[in-house]
């Protein structure tokens, strides 16, 4: 994002619709004594979130070309985006949520979802690869249909030119067996004292009454989970029902 000095009043608007605090006043003062704004392109993670807010009095917000590796900053951080590898929208898949066409989460394994720089730190992809070089050690494939995945090159490794590059948060998304699951959050957890940055962990699971209780049993593990009811419906069939159906 970048700011027309030319317009800009420097009434401070923007600067309160910021995720990253990337807009400030500009350290000179302008011959005729007026502030305007700024935006730390560093910063910034092309969020669109101060444009879209519609907040700004003198139209001076405006979104430059962001070609490779730039790019990859806007299509993590802006859910109107589209990510050219899956042309799906957002940081993960939507089957994290309902299940419903891969029937992924099988009973014995657990989904596992690491929302990087939520909420309001933003990560570097560099932060991102200590997650996923760690879980590259232990075997873990990464879903494939996550838009992250498509920049995670052998033993887990960021693609180089995308390692400088910063996201409001993108999604680390895998399926594990479940007695492999304590592993796992060891090697997260081992990854998260080195970050720069925050995460959350979402387990997934289906509820299955013989594998027994799943919160027990993470604070059993040093865990603290805080199970979390969210009803999502899918409106899609599964490829084997489908073609059942259309037989
Ligand atoms: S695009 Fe997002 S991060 Fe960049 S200046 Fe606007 S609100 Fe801040
Ligand atoms: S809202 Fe517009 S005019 Fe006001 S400081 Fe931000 S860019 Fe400048």
């Amino acid at each position: 994002m970048r700011i027309d000095s030319s317009r800009c009043s420097g009434c401070g608007t923007c600067h309160g619709f910021c995720t990253m605090g990337a807009i400030s006043f500009e350290a000179a003062a302008r011959p005729d004594r007026r502030l305007a704004s700024v935006v730390d392109e560093e910063s910034c993670v092309d969020c669109g979130v101060c444009l879209r807010a519609g907040g700004c009095p003198e139209d001076a917000l405006f979104e430059p070309p962001a070609p490779w590796p730039r790019s990859i900053r806007g299509t993590f951080s802006n859910p109107l985006a589209e990510h050219k590898e899956t042309r799906v929208p957002g940081r993960g898949t939507e089957e994290m949520k309902t299940n419903d066409l891969t029937g992924r989460y099988r009973p014995g394994f657990v989904g596992v979802g690491v929302e990087m720089g939520r909420p309001n730190t933003g990560a570097y992809l560099r932060d991102v690869e200590r997650v996923t070089v760690g879980l590259a050690g232990l075997g873990v494939s990464l879903e494939p249909r996550n838009p992250l995945t498509s920049l995670i090159g052998p033993g887990g490794r960021v693609l180089p030119e995308a390692r400088d590059q910063k996201v409001l948060s993108c999604i680390v998304e895998f399926v594990i067996q479940r007695e492999r699951l304590p592993e796992a959050l060891s090697c997260l957890a081992r990854a998260a004292a080195e970050l720069d940055t925050v995460f959350s962990l979402d387990l997934v699971e289906l509820a299955d009454p013989a594998a027994g209780d799943t919160a027990a049993w993470l604070r059993a593990l040093g865990e603290l989970p805080y199970p979390n009811g969210k009803t999502n419906v899918g409106l899609g069939r599964r490829p084997e029902q489908a073609s059942r159906e259309e037989t």
